[in-house]
């Protein structure tokens, strides 16, 4: 269908609420098909892409949104990322098996951390508990602490798709000629049916829905599972470590071997190039 994996903003010109529809298909599945997922962390992971991407729209410049979240288990670890660009990536670790229940049972006294990286500029990165049922109520109460801006989410994952949908006052929304707008349009949003999300055209979900209701839908952005690896940050990751480290790591097992988590690539490193990272080592 056209309207995979796709990014598409659009704006109640009344009220100053903006919206944002992500659906992902392929990427989706290409960040399943790195490791063998049991069903409820594949759509846990899948939320956290649609919910990363979806918050991708508040970048305002270049650079990386990260959901990360940690946790005693049994889900110890869900990590998802979406650029400017709208490349995604993700991962997620766990330990045994994982409930059906709520959020907060399968990632026990988690924190979830988003992560603003610019290409210039200085990181910023706001913590929110997971306490409540879902991924999507944690970053609504999260926009509601850091911004103070009322946000709705809603993500449905099936098994080949995952879709959501935001919703967000911007900081010009005057509600006195409408006061009732916000809770209107979030009530028709929340009725919006899984099925319907999958696999209606944009244009389609929206003239369902608000119909009454004036709202510019803008061109839609194509999403894309994309791994920014690169030999040159893995060799600042070994730059890290420390020569004596690195060093002694060699002379345990020649090449120092390197697997990206996020997309299986490969990367090698024998004596020649540590020793070109760090200049040949005197112990040695
Ligand atoms: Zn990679």
């Amino acid at each position: 269908m056209s309207n995979h994996d796709l990014f598409q903003r659009f704006l109640f010109e009344d009220f100053q609420i903006r919206g944002e529809i992500v659906r992902l298909n392929q990427s989706y599945l290409e960040v399943l098909n790195r490791k063998d997922y049991p069903e409820m962390l594949a759509r846990l992971l899948g939320e956290a892409l649609v919910a990363t991407t979806l918050l991708s729209g508040t970048l305002k410049f270049e650079g990386i949104l990260a959901v990360q979240a940690r946790a005693k288990g049994p889900v110890t670890l869900l990590m998802t990322e979406c650029t400017h660009e709208r490349q995604i990536r993700g991962i997620a670790e766990w330990e045994g098996v994982i409930p059906e229940e709520d959020l907060a049972m399968q990632l026990r006294e988690g924190m979830l951390a988003i992560t603003i990286d610019p290409e210039k500029g200085s990181r910023y990165q706001g913590i929110v508990p997971l306490e409540r049922r879902s991924l999507a109520h944690c970053l609504e109460h999260y926009f509601e602490l850091s911004e103070q801006l009322d946000t709705f989410i809603l993500i449905h994952v099936s098994d080949q798709s995952a879709a959501g949908m935001l919703l967000q006052k911007l900081p010009a929304h005057n509600p006195e000629h409408d006061a009732d707008a916000w809770n209107r349009i979030t009530s028709l949003a929340a009725s919006l049916k899984a099925e319907e999300l999958h696999q209606l055209e944009n244009e389609e979900i929206l003239y369902r829905l608000f119909n009454e209701e004036r709202v510019t839908l803008y061109p839609s952005e194509a999403v894309k599972f994309h791994c920014s690896c690169t030999r040159a940050r893995t060799e600042n990751a070994i730059r890290a470590m420390g020569a004596a480290e690195v060093y002694e790591l060699l002379s345990e097992k020649s090449p120092i071997e390197v697997d990206c988590q996020f997309c299986g690539q490969h990367y090698c490193f024998d004596r020649t190039d540590i020793e070109h990272l760090f200049g040949k080592n005197i112990l040695h």
